[in-house]
């Protein structure tokens, strides 16, 4: 098949275009590379610049192309609070275009990075798709608006839409700003370098952590499974880890007793979250593979900024 993959230079867009390649397909990335790297990108796939905004570069790359995963977006929660506007532009903005441009090149369909963050704050868990979302930041609704121009969009203009709400993904390659790092990357950071971990609140809060493959095998699900055509799926590991939890975890994989700072007067987010994949499973087979331990320990082993600090 032929794939465009919109923020394929960005740390999931990249392990996506590279498994894409190495499966036979045929795949262009558009990126603006405000936040990603193509050198990660395999020699095989084709690297545009560009912005999402940019419709007349989007009818040169959609041509031919039978599948656009759309990735490209601005990332940080604690980002977006400071700079809603920006967010807007990008993520629903960005979307609304890509999908006018899809409707003007015949695209087919369209597969849309969303995130657990719509969840907000939810009474029970696991959080399953027919819950209320009560985004929390201008990230989350621009995430939610998204997915409902997705579904309109893709009904008007008979494009098929498939919405995958995403938890923590982690792995190697993620990035790590200086500020408002992912929490993975920085802790194993902190915890080689010998510094202090720093946690928001009191580290209860819990998270779903998914590794990478997963993430990018599901995704590769959702290109061709039949009856997705407007769905909504979460991907995450299906398991519930508190903050305090995965730091014991980084220090088991390390073999290092850490211990944390507490800033109770910095808000820790939303309290609980937990992907239930009944849907995925039965829509795409999915079933993630690789728990918090072994996600860790490839990390460890294949990214080389934490190779090197780890030997
Ligand atoms: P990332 O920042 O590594 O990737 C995003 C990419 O989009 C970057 O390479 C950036 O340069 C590019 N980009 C940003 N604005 C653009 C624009 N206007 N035009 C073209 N390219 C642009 O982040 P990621 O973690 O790989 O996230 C990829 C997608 O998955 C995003 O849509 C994100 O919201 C979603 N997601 C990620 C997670 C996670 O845990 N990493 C969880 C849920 C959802």
């Amino acid at each position: 098949m032929r794939f465009l993959v919109t923020g394929g230079a960005g740390f999931i867009g990249a392990a996506l275009a590279n498994r894409l390649v190495a499966e036979g397909h045929e795949v262009r990335v558009l990126d603006d590379l405000s936040a990603g790297d193509p050198s990660r990108l395999h020699a095989d796939v084709s690297f545009t610049r560009g912005d999402i905004n940019d419709i007349p570069k989007l009818w040169t790359l959609l041509h031919g192309v039978e599948c656009v995963y759309h990735l490209a977006a601005r990332v940080s929660v604690p980002e977006s609070m400071l700079y809603p506007r920006d967010y807007n532009a990008v993520n629903v903005g960005g979307t609304v275009a890509v999908l006018e441009a899809m409707r003007d090149a015949g695209v087919k369909r369209v597969v849309f990075s969303s995130s657990g963050a719509v969840y907000g704050e939810q009474a029970q868990q696991p959080l399953h798709e027919g819950m209320l979302p009560d985004p929390r930041s201008p990230y989350a609704v621009s995430k939610l608006a998204a997915e409902g121009y997705l579904r309109v969009m893709g009904i008007r203009w008979g494009i098929e839409t498939v919405s995958l709400r995403i938890f923590n993904a982690y792995g190697p390659g993620q990035q790590l700003p200086a500020a408002h790092p992912p929490v993975i990357p920085s802790f194993l950071r902190h915890a080689l370098r010998g510094g202090s971990i720093s946690v928001h609140g009191d580290g209860k809060q819990t998270r779903d952590y998914v590794y990478i493959d997963d993430v990018v095998t599901a995704l590769v699900a959702a290109a061709t499974a039949p009856n997705v055509d407007r769905k909504v799926i979460n991907i995450g590991s299906g398991v519930e880890t508190s903050v305090n939890e995965l730091i014991e975890a980084i220090g088991a994989v390390l073999g290092k007793s850490l211990a944390p700072l507490y800033i109770r007067t910095q808000d820790g987010g939303v309290s609980r979250m937990c992907a239930d994949l009944r849907l995925a499973a039965e829509l795409l087979g999915y079933k993630p593979k690789v728990s918090l331990a072994q996600g860790l320990a490839l990390m460890l082993e294949r990214d080389p900024r934490f190779a090197v600090a780890a030997r």
